[in-house]
């Protein structure tokens, strides 16, 4: 199964690839987290795509693209994918069909998972991750029992530069500007579904496993 996650930051994309990621035995493919593996190994892609990220506006597509391009090739892809967070533009939208075409692949889901921009601001400004293990936690929801310290592995819990309220503002408008068009896109295609993200990591997965037609094993 080919699967593009759409919708806005904070919607629950990366919760939601990596529960699929286990369900199928598919890859989870995050550009955001390929661009962060880049900035924290200080390589020269991530010299030239941290400036965009921390204002919270697009990396330009040549470099996206770039970065994606062999991705598809590898061989844990031969099942299937999760790709969250690409493509986030029209043009990528469009390298994408041409490079599946040459592959003869096809996208068999786009799924929108919808939630308003003030329940993910709320989200995202109070979330936390373990600068160790990169572990997920959140200030109300999701608080580790040591305040400011993993649960897991003792590391640091930090805010991403990008979860601050201003900038996430900025992630907002970006996204309705040049990522919200994808949805009328996919759907032209006969490709969208679309799910509820406005409630909990779990409700949001049994919407999306009953949209894909699947039974929900979450524990
Ligand atoms: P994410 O972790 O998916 O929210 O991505 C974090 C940041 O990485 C975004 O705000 C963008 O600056 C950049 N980014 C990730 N994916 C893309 C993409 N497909 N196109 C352009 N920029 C991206």
């Amino acid at each position: 199964m080919r699967i593009i996650l759409l919708g806005a930051p904070g919607a629950g994309k990366g919760s939601q690839a990596g529960l699929l990621e286990d369900k199928l035995n598919i890859p989870h493919i995050s550009t955001g987290d390929m661009f962060r593996s880049n900035i924290r190994g200080n390589t020269m892609l991530g010299s030239k795509v941290k400036s965009y990220m921390d204002r919270g506006v697009l990396v330009p597509d040549e470099l996206t693209v770039e970065i994606v391009k062999d991705r598809f090739l590898k061989e844990d892809c031969i099942k299937g994918f999760i790709l969250d967070g690409f493509p986030r533009t029209l043009t990528q939208a469009e390298y994408l069909d041409e490079a599946f075409f040459k592959m003869r692949m096809e996208i068999t889901y786009a799924i929108d998972i919808y939630a308003p921009d003030e329940v993910i601001i709320k989200r995202l400004s109070g979330r936390r991750i373990c600068s160790g293990c990169g572990k997920n936690y959140h200030i109300r929801t999701k608080p580790p029992v040591k305040e400011g310290i993993c649960d897991e592995c003792g590391g640091k819990l930090v805010q991403r530069n990008d979860d601050r309220e201003e900038i996430i503002r900025k992630r907002l408008e970006t996204y309705h500007i040049e990522t919200e068009p994808l949805i009328g896109y996919y759907k032209k295609k006969g490709k969208l579904l679309k799910i509820d993200g406005r409630g909990s990591i779990e409700d949001t997965y049994e919407g999306m496993l009953s949209a894909l037609g699947m039974e929900n094993d979450f524990n």
